[in-house]
C-alpha cells in the first residue's frame, strides 16, 4: 500500500500491512510507519498489493490509527488533484488540508472516556469486596448499577472518583475505553427574515437554485451593500432544505465575524468556523463538527476549502477577488477560489463567487461563457453611486501629502455633517528618514529597502523583514539632524489633527490593531458617529458599514499604476472601488477624490468614466496585448539564497536543462525588484504558455530534472502555479 507522508517529496511511500493487522485498511486512513530513524504518521492513498520495492525490503506498518477513513474518496481525489496541478508534494498538500492535531494522531471524532466493570470486578463485588474501602466499593457498585458510565458522568457524581478508581484499575476490576461520541442528528431551523428579495436577488437565487445538484459557476457581481449576503443565505437555505450542507469561504481578515454573525442569525444549526486564529484544539473541534456532519454549514478561510463537508450541496466564495485566497507562504501555493471551483465540479454542485470587483480572470471566464454572471444593482434604498474625481497633484498645493482641494472637500463634508474616510496604503509615520546635510537615508541592514519611521513608538522599522531599531535624532554618518520624508497613516493622522483640531479622528492600520477586538473598537467609534474622520490602510476596505461616510479621499493612487507586477493596476482599481463603496451608503450621495500625478493614465480614466466594468475591459485588452494571464498560463519558480549569485545560478541551470516545447516560453531568470529581503537574495523565472496542458506537461518533465541539480542545494526554491504576485 502507498502512504503520503508530510515530507517535501513529490512521491508516495510503500509499506506492507502486517498479516496480523486487526483492522481492514482503506484509503484515507492514517497509519503510523517507520520513516528513516523515526516514526511518522501518514495517510493511506492506495491499498494496492503490488509495489516496486522488493517484498523483503518493504517495511510493515506499525499501527493503523483509524477504523474509518478521515478523508473520503472525494477528499482524497481533491488533494491528489491539487498536488498534481500545483506540482507539489502530496504530503504537504495534506498538511494544508488536515488540522495539525489529526496529523499528530488525534481521533477524527470526539471520543468519551467510558468506564465499565470487568468480569473479575463483578465477581469481586459479589464476594463483597473491597471490604475496607467504602469509596471504592461505592464506585464499583455505581458502575454495576449504571452498566458503565462516562468519566464526565462519574465526575458529576463524585469529583474525586479517580482516587477511588486507581486501585480498582490496578486490580483489574474496572477498565476504560475511548468510545466515539454519538452525534445526534440536529434538526436545523431557518429563522424568519422579513426581507423581500429584490427582483434581481430573486433572479440570482433562482438561477443558483436551478443548478442545485449540478455543477455551475455563478459570479455574483454587486457593490458592497447590494445584497449579496442575502443571496448566499437563501441559496444555502435551499441546499440545507435538500438535506445537503454548505461550505462558505471568506477572506483572511475582517469579514469573518460579521458573515458568521449573519449566518448564525439566520440558521439555528451548528456552524463550524475554521480560520487561522484558532488554536490547534479549537481547529480540531471545528473540523470534527464538519467531519461528523453535525455542522450543516462550514465557514472558513483559505484552507477550509479542503474541509470535510458530507453531502456538500453548495460552495460560496465571498470576495472572490481577495488575494488572501492565494497561499503565499510555505511551499504549497494554491488558490482556494480555484480549488473551490474544482471541488464544486467534482461534487456536481453550484459554486457562487461573490464580489463587487471580480478578478479579471473571473470576468474573462464570464466573457468566455464558462461562468454565469448574476448582477445586483445598488438597492433602491441606497443613494446614487459616489461621484469620483481626480485631483492633479502637479497643479495644486500639497501639505504633508494632502492637497488643498482635498482639505477643502473634507471641510465641506464635515460642515454638512458627513463623515470622512482617508485612505493611504502605507502605515507608519514616514517611509524614509533622511539626513538633510549628507543625504544619508536610514537603510535596512538586511533588505534593499528603507526603514519606516514610527514616530509615536520612537522606532525605525523594516516592513519587509521586521527589523526594529530606535529612532535616531542625529545622522549616524555626520551628526546632523535627520528628518522623516514622505507620509504614512500615522503622519496623515497628525496632519489632519492639526488641520481639524476639534474633530475626533480614528486611525486603522496594523500598528493600531494589535489584538482581536481592536478593529471592532475602532470601527464602532466610527459607526456610532463619535469619530468623524477615519484614516487607514487596506483594512478600512473590509467589513463594517459606515452609512454616514460621504467623502472618501484616496491619497496616492500612483503606486499601483507603475509596478513591475502586471496585476498592480487591477489591485489598485479593486481597492479604489472597495474604498469608494464605503461612501454614500446611507441615503446621501458620496464623493470620492483620488490624488494622482498621472490624471491622464488610461486605466484611471476608464475607471473614472466607466467604473470597474470599463476598467476591466481596458485592463483585459492590455493583458491580451502583452499576453499576460488570463491570456496565457503562468508558473513562477522563485528562489532565495544567502548570496545573490546562487539564487540566479540555480535558475540559469534550471533553464539550461529545460527541453522547452514550441508553445512554452521561459522568461528570466531575473532578480526580484527587491532582491535582498531579510538577508536573502530573491530571484525568479517565469514559465508561460497559451496552453495549460502544454505548460503542465512541461512542468511534469522539468521539475524532477531541476530537483536533481546540485545548485538546488544552495537555494530555497518553490514553484508557484498561477502566481498572483510577481516581483
Ligand atoms: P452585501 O453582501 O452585498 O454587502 P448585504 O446582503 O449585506 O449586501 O445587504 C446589505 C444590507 O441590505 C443588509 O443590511 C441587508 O439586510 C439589507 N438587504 C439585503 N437585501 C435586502 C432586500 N431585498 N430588501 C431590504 N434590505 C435588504
Ligand atoms: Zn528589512
Amino acid at each position: 500500500m502507498r502512504v503520503a507522508l508530510d515530507v517535501p517529496l513529490r512521491r508516495l511511500f510503500d509499506y506492507r500491512v502486517p498479516a496480523d493487522a486487526h483492522r481492514e485498511l482503506r484509503p484515507g486512513m492514517r497509519v503510523r510507519v517507520p520513516f528513516g530513524r523515526f516514526r511518522s504518521i501518514g495517510l493511506v492513498m492506495e491499498t494496492a498489493d503490488s509495489s516496486d520495492v522488493p517484498p523483503e525490503k518493504l517495511k510493515p506498518v506499525i499501527e493503523i490509527l483509524d477504523s474509518h477513513p478521515v478523508m473520503d474518496a472525494a477528499a482524497l481525489e481533491l488533494v491528489r488533484w491539487a498536488a498534481e496541478y500545483y506540482h507539489h508534494a502530496i504530503g504537504e498538500v495534506l498538511a494544508a488540508a488536515l488540522p495539525k492535531a489529526l496529523r499528530l494522531g488525534a481521533a477524527p471524532t470526539a471520543t468519551s472516556e467510558c468506564w465499565a466493570v470487568t468480569a473479575e470486578g463483578q465477581a469481586a463485588f459479589e464476594r463483597g469486596e473491597p471490604r475496607r474501602a467504602p469509596r471504592q466499593r461505592e464506585l464499583l457498585s455505581r458502575l454495576i448499577e449504571m452498566g458503565g458510565a462516562t468519566a464526565e458522568r462519574l465526575a458529576e457524581l463524585d469529583p474525586n472518583w479517580r482516587a477511588a478508581a486507581r486501585p480498582l484499575v490496578a486490580r483489574g476490576w474496572i477498565a476504560s475505553s475511548d468510545e466515539p461520541e454519538t452525534v445526534a442528528e440536529e434538526p436545523f431551523r431557518v429563522l424568519p427574515s422579513d426581507l423581500v428579495p429584490s427582483a434581481e436577488q430573486a433572479a440570482a437565487i433562482e438561477a443558483v437554485c436551478e443548478s442545485m445538484g449540478r455543477f455551475g459557476v455563478f459570479v455574483l457581481h454587486g457593490s458592497t451593500g447590494s445584497g449579496k449576503t442575502e443571496v448566499y443565505l437563501r441559496t444555502v437555505e435551499r441546499a440545507l432544505a435538500r438535506g445537503q450542507r454548505a461550505l462558505v469561504l471568506v477572506p483572511e481578515i475582517g469579514l469573518t465575524p460579521q458573515l458568521v454573525g449573519r449566518f448564525r442569525a439566520r440558521f439555528e444549526t451548528p456552524i463550524a468556523v475554521l480560520h487561522s486564529g484558532l488554536t490547534d484544539h479549537e481547529r480540531l473541534v471545528a473540523w470534527r463538527d464538519a467531519y461528523s456532519g453535525r455542522a450543516r454549514i462550514v465557514i472558513g478561510t483559505r484552507s477550509a476549502v479542503f474541509a470535510p463537508v458530507p453531502d456538500l450541496g453548495i460552495i460560496v466564495v465571498d470576495e472572490e477577488h481577495d488575494a488572501s485566497f492565494k497561499q503565499h507562504e510555505g511551499g504549497f501555493h494554491y488558490s482556494a477560489r480555484d480549488v473551490a471551483v474544482v471541488r464544486a465540479r467534482r461534487a456536481g454542485v453550484p459554486v457562487l463567487l461573490g464580489s463587487a470587483t471580480p478578478a479579471l480572470e473571473t470576468l474573462h471566464n464570464v466573457i468566455k461563457g464558462r461562468y454565469v454572471r448574476l448582477t445586483l444593482p445598488r438597492r433602491a434604498t441606497q443613494a446614487e453611486p459616489p461621484r469620483m474625481s481626480l485631483i492633479d497633484l502637479r497643479t495644486c498645493a500639497v501639505r504633508n501629502g494632502i492637497s488643498t482641494p482635498a482639505v477643502e472637500a473634507i471641510q465641506r463634508h464635515l460642515r454638512e455633517d458627513g463623515q470622512v474616510l482617508v485612505f493611504l496604503n502605507r502605515r507608519g509615520y514616514a517611509p524614509t528618514l533622511l539626513c538633510t546635510a549628507c543625504g544619508w537615508i536610514a537603510p535596512c541592514r538586511d533588505c534593499d529597502a528603507r526603514l519606516t519611521v514610527h514616530r509615536a513608538a520612537g522606532r525605525l522599522r523594516c516592513h519587509h523583514c521586521g527589523a526594529d531599531a530606535p529612532l535616531p535624532e542625529r545622522c549616524p554618518q555626520c551628526g546632523f539632524g535627520v528628518k522623516p520624508v514622505g507620509q504614512g497613516t500615522e503622519r496623515i493622522e497628525e496632519t489632519l489633527a492639526e488641520l481639524f483640531p476639534d474633530v475626533p479622528l480614528v486611525r486603522l492600520d496594523r500598528d493600531v490593531v494589535r489584538r482581536r477586538g481592536d478593529m471592532e473598537a475602532a470601527m464602532s467609534r466610527m459607526a456610532s458617529g463619535e469619530a468623524r474622520i477615519l484614516v487607514g490602510t487596506q483594512m478600512v476596505t473590509k467589513g463594517h458599514d459606515f452609512p454616514n461616510v460621504t467623502l472618501v479621499v484616496v491619497l496616492n493612487a500612483d503606486q499601483g499604476l507603475f509596478s513591475t507586477d502586471f496585476r498592480a493596476p487591477e489591485r489598485l482599481a479593486q481597492t479604489i472601488v472597495q474604498v469608494a463603496g464605503r461612501a454614500g451608503r446611507g441615503t446621501r450621495p458620496g464623493e470620492v477624490l483620488i490624488q494622482t500625478e498621472f490624471p491622464e493614465h488610461p486605466l484611471l480614466r476608464s475607471l473614472l468614466t466607466e467604473g470597474y466594468e470599463g476598467f476591466a475591459r481596458t485592463a483585459l485588452a492590455e493583458r491580451a496585448q502583452a499576453s499576460w494571464p488570463p491570456y496565457c498560463r503562468l508558473a513562477a519558480v522563485r528562489t532565495s539564497a544567502r548570496n545573490a549569485q546562487d539564487a540566479i545560478t540555480f535558475l540559469e541551470e534550471a533553464r539550461a536543462v529545460a527541453q522547452v516545447p514550441k508553445n512554452v516560453r521561459i522568461l528570466g531568470p531575473a532578480p526580484a525588484a527587491m532582491a535582498r529581503r531579510a538577508g536573502r537574495y530573491h530571484a525568479q523565472l517565469l514559465v508561460e504558455s497559451p496552453d495549460r496542458t502544454a505548460l503542465h506537461r512541461f512542468l511534469d518533465a522539468w521539475l524532477p530534472q531541476i530537483e536533481q541539480l546540485r545548485s538546488s542545494r544552495r537555494v530555497r526554491w518553490a514553484l508557484d502555479v498561477d502566481p498572483i504576485e510577481l516581483f
